[in-house]
């Protein structure tokens, strides 16, 4: 059995929540080694996205759900983290496709689509302390646990462990993309606030999951 429907809107319901939470210390993180708006950013595209869940047709897929926020964070999020996240879900929905529930390998193929999709979008490389860093880790090890047989809220949970890590890992990097790179050294100590918001929304997946 995979995950559906409910699993999707309770995601989206658990991100908006956890970002909103996490506001301030988004702002934080920006305001060291950026301008000082990402959790505004984020925390504006989710709050966006709540009301429109209610407004989802009967049948729809979790693809429906990954594209509804595909399409809010790009209108409403701006800066470099709207685009990046909205190609995320866009591609995160193209690779969930029709599906009405995902099993672990596809759970595994979403992410990996969405982690290439910031990567078409942005051009960073693993290392060059972006939100890169939250997501090669979390691909690499729901990959791992999928092909372990694992079931889907493993592969999530493993996702979202391997996510923290990579953001907590950013810390002792230089910058190579994004507004941290103007700062040369000087973001070095600091963690990065796109794979730390990175790290939120997929410990918010494997939660809904484990729900
Ligand atoms: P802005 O920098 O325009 O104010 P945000 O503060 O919302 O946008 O988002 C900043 C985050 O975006 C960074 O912490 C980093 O994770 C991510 N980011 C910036 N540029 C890139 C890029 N080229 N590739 C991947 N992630 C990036
Ligand atoms: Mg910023
Ligand atoms: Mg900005």
């Amino acid at each position: 059995m995979g995950l559906d429907i409910t699993w999707a809107v309770d995601w989206v319901r658990r991100s908006a929540q956890v970002i909103a939470e996490h506001r301030m210390e988004l702002i934080e993180l920006d305001r060291a080694i950026g301008d000082g708006d990402h959790g505004e950013n984020m925390d504006r595209g989710f709050q966006a996205v709540l009301p429109k869940l209610d407004d989802l047709p009967a049948g729809s897929t979790p693809g429906d759900v990954l594209k509804l926020v595909a399409t809010t964070l790009i209108s409403t999020v701006g800066g470099a983290a709207g685009p990046l996240y909205g190609t995320a879900y866009l591609r995160a929905a193209t690779a969930a496709g029709p599906a009405v529930s995902l099993g672990p390998e596809e759970l595994a193929d979403v992410l990996a689509a969405a982690r290439d999709g910031i990567v078409a979008r942005g051009k960073a490389e693993p290392g060059d302390k972006t939100m890169v860093d939250a997501w090669t880790p979390a691909v690499d090890a729901a990959r791992d646990a999928a092909e372990a047989g694992e079931d889907a809220a493993t592969v999530l949970d493993a996702a979202a462990d391997a996510a923290e890590r990579g953001a907590v890992a950013t810390e002792p990097l230089v910058a190579r993309k994004g507004r941290a790179s103007y700062l040369g050294e000087r973001a070095v100590g600091h963690r990065d606030p796109g794979a730390e918001s990175s790290a939120l929304l997929l410990r918010a997946a494997a939660d809904s999951a484990a729900a």
